[in-house]
């Protein structure tokens, strides 16, 4: 069956009503009828299956026929703190990210990340990337849409990080191995707050500064990795080890 969002003030009502975009693919691009079953997202962590009652071009009407909780959602909430990046790496990475599984994510402006954001900009790129994010969520099976967070400078980040059980930084100069940094993590958090740095890299200062807020800096192997493939890789090993993959 095909996934669309529903906005989750409708699926209270007795017949819930799909607008917009999503009622154009549903009716004008996938021409599906009344009586076709189909799946909802609210985008909260619930999915729902649904059979069309009516069908027109920017409204559709549906029947809830039951709830679903599909075991898609991580047992653990990663948040990534990503270095501001060239804007068409940023929307890949909340690509990837999200259908890797992530909670949250926060560009952050860092001493060597590109010229500073301006405002006007980020907003609207802002919205891009929560639409990027609701995409995968709906292509992965996904019933959570990520948080994505306005972008904040180095030492916010470092204050957002605070309340977090593990906080990790991925460091390009780092040596130790990864499993043997992390193998001080010996209970399974149940939130991650991973750090990784823009193309110029993590200064000296910002690794001193994480490592006095609690952050393990850690390796990522003896390559340098471009950054989005380090944001990947980074979010892949923290799912092998204490998330679901
Ligand atoms: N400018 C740095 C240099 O030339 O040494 C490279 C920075 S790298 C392109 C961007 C980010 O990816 C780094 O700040 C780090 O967060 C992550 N990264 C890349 N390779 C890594 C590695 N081998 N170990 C840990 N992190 C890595």
């Amino acid at each position: 069956m095909k996934r669309f969002f529903i906005e989750p003030s409708e699926t209270i009502k007795e017949f819930p009503v799909i607008k917009g975009p999503e009622a154009h693919h549903i009716a004008g691009v996938f021409r599906l009828k009344p009586g076709d079953h189909i799946l909802l997202v609210d985008g909260t962590g619930v999915e729902y299956e649904a059979e069309i009652a009516a069908c027109a071009k920017n409204h559709v009407q549906v029947s809830i026929v039951r709830q679903c909780l599909p075991a898609t959602e991580a047992p653990v909430k990663i948040t990534v703190a990503q270095g501001y990046l060239k804007d068409k790496k940023m929307d890949m990475l909340v690509r990837h990210l999200t259908e890797l599984g992530i909670h949250c994510w926060i560009p952050v402006v860092t001493e060597f990340s590109v010229p500073n954001p301006e405002r006007k900009k980020t907003d609207a790129r802002r919205e891009r990337w929560e639409q990027i994010a609701r995409e995968a969520v709906k292509q992965s099976g996904r019933t959570l849409v990520p948080e994505i967070l306005p972008p904040i400078h180095f030492s916010e980040a470092l204050d957002t990080a605070e309340s977090s059980h593990a906080k990790i930084i991925f460091f390009e100069n780092e040596t130790d191995p990864f499993t043997q940094t992390v193998a001080g993590i010996t209970r399974t958090p149940l939130d991650i707050f991973v750090f990784l740095g823009p193309e110029g890299g993590f200064s000296n200062e910002e690794i001193t500064a994480a490592a006095a807020c609690g952050f393990l800096s850690v390796s990522l192997g003896p390559r340098i990795l471009r950054a989005e493939t380090a944001s990947i890789a980074a979010c892949t090993l923290i799912q092998h080890l204490f998330g679901d993959m």
